[in-house]
């Protein structure tokens, strides 16, 4: 799962990284870009992991599934 932030007081948006380095990334922009606000804004969440093969290996399955059916009708 990949975490990205999103300032609650401008349009800044963190890179899609961990939910920890996330929050260090919104600490050290609010102390360097609003550093009399208190911290708000939001962390998105993307369910998908931008650095694995999700989703060529939910096409695998699916083709082996195929196949098994496919061997089982015979
Ligand atoms: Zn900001």
């Amino acid at each position: 799962m990949a975490h990205r932030y999103r300032c609650g007081e401008c349009r800044f948006a963190t890179r899609w990284t961990t939910e920890s380095e996330v929050g260090d990334l919104a600490a050290a922009h609010y102390a360097e870009n609003h550093p009399r606000l208190v911290l708000g804004g939001i962390v998105e969440i993307n369910q998908k992991n931008p650095n694995s093969l999700g989703c060529l290996s939910m096409l695998g399955i699916a083709f082996l599934l195929l196949v098994i059916v496919a061997t089982c009708r015979r």
